[in-house]
């Protein structure tokens, strides 16, 4: 493929509005472009308008790599403050600009064209490469939950996920929960206040007592850093003058392995339960969202190949290195098999922010990157 056929996809792509959804016309479009060249493809149906992809090429022996990259994206956010429409993919000064161009279709397209490359060239003696591309990445991961539950991620024997990742390898991060905490009481006039149960101040001691048990944490991640919790959404009351008789809050945590998920949730639930003990205290926790902190070996021979010719590519060695963002890889990490996965694509620091861009040189390289680990990995 030439390099304006290689662009033209990746606009194509850009030009599908995705947000939060409608994944089936972006995997629809791929699944077109691999059959021009004979390559397969399922697509695994979610729900209306919401489909994962899975396509594969090489044979049956030998290893299997998975590439993986999500095909929605973020809101526009204020289209005002765009300077070209998000919708239309653009070029300017060696950029790409639009909505997804970073975070992430071009890892995705750079993806699909590796593969429909090493398939006309038949540089894939050994082993296969099969794409994941999933639904729902920005909204809790649910196509990549998807496919492991049904086992599309078994067989694998090493994984790159193409989020952008500002030339750099990603190896591990933090995992993320989101929690909402109601706490009811019962209304009553401000003026007698003893007769009600004010819902705040019961919701206050939660507050209290997590942000207690955060300050005691003094575990980090060498890699990682720090366990954060922050209170994200508080709402409470609706009168000045009445004891309010429902208040809730919601906050999102990063884990790291040494204090995960599960540790979180007991420690949470422990303090709800203690509260609850108290007169008047009526506390609620639900778990909204839980996303394991993802952490692959840094020596793995995936992560060797890539630097490897990451180097040969940059002509320069390229940093290996945690990330506090969540990917499709908690979903993927909780297949039947263990395997070494990375996180590295073309893109810079724009995901989800208004005119989003993509060099188009990294994105064009990351072609021949993924060509080349694969080949090398497979062999
Ligand atoms: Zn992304």
């Amino acid at each position: 493929m030439n390099k304006q056929e290689k662009l033209a996809i990746l606009k194509d792509m850009i030009n599908i509005d995705s947000t939060n959804g409608n994944e089936e016309e972006v995997a629809d479009y791929l699944l077109k472009q691999f059959a021009k060249y004979g390559i397969l493809s399922e697509k695994v149906a979610y729900s209306e308008a919401r489909t994962n992809l899975v396509s594969k090429i090489g044979g049956k022996n030998g290893k299997v790599l998975g590439f993986s990259g999500h095909m929605d994206v973020v809101d526009a956010g204020d289209r005002k403050a765009w300077k070209t429409p998000p919708f239309q993919a653009t070029e300017s000064d060696g950029k790409l600009f639009g909505r997804g161009s970073t975070d992430m279709k071009s890892g995705l397209a750079a993806m699909v064209i590796a593969m429909i490359e090493l398939e006309q060239e038949g540089k894939l003696i050994d082993g296969q490469i099969k794409l994941l591309a999933t639904i729902g990445e920005e909204i809790g991961e649910i196509g990549a939950a998807q496919l492991t539950t049904l086992g599309y991620a078994d067989d694998l024997d090493g994984l790159i996920i193409g989020e952008p990742s500002v030339r750099q390898i990603i190896y591990a991060h933090k995992g993320s929960m989101n929690y909402t905490l109601v706490s009811y009481g019962k209304n009553a006039h401000s003026s007698t206040p003893e007769l009600g149960i004010n819902a705040i101040d019961n919701l206050m001691l939660f507050y209290k007592e997590v942000e207690q048990y955060v300050a005691g944490i003094h575990q980090t991640n060498d890699i990682l850093g720090v366990f954060t919790h922050n209170v994200t959404v508080i709402e409470g009351g609706n009168q000045v003058n009445s004891i309010p008789a429902r208040a809730q809050l919601q906050g999102n945590i990063r884990t790291i392995p040494e204090v995960d998920n599960e540790k979180t949730e007991q420690v949470f639930c422990t303090i709800v339960s203690k509260l609850n003990k108290q007169e008047g205290v009526h506390l609620e926790i639900t778990w909204d969202y839980n996303k394991m902190p993802v952490f692959s070996d840094p020596k793995s021979n995936l992560v060797k190949i890539a630097e490897s010719i990451a180097k040969e590519q940059f002509g320069k060695t390229i940093p290996i290195i945690g990330l506090a963002g969540t990917t499709d890889a908690a979903e993927f990490i909780k297949a039947k098999n263990q395997f070494p996965l990375i996180i590295f694509g073309p893109g810079n620091n724009t995901p989800h922010e208004v005119n989003e861009y993509v060099d188009i040189e990294n994105y064009l390289e990351m072609i021949d990157v993924y060509k080349a680990i694969a080949i090398q990995f497979l062999k």
